[in-house]
């Protein structure tokens, strides 16, 4: 498993030469564990059934674990989104 200090090594580089596909892993991950909301922010299809057309529901928690899990090893930042906590 790559480190997070490898993982940006590449990126770096991917950067310097101007690569438009990369073999660095996401820096940043954001996980979304459910699509359910009752608020309809302007910014977001959530509230729109002809634009977000996704089944809704919640991630499963082995799921969402294992996402961390992984993320760990890679990235800088993990954003945790869903209902309206986020
Ligand atoms: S709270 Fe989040 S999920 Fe809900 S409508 Fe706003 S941006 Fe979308």
């Amino acid at each position: 498993m790559m480190t997070r200090s490898e993982n940006r090594r590449l990126a770096e580089a991917a950067y310097d030469r101007g690569d438009t596909v990369v073999k660095n892993a996401p820096e940043i991950s954001g996980i979304e564990g459910t699509n359910h909301c009752n608020i309809k922010c302007i910014m977001c299809p959530r509230g729109e059934p002809d634009i977000m057309r996704r089944e809704v529901g919640h991630m499963e928690r082995e799921t969402f674990q294992n996402l961390l899990k992984n993320a760990q090893y890679f990235s800088m930042s993990v954003g945790c989104t869903g209902s309206a906590n986020h």
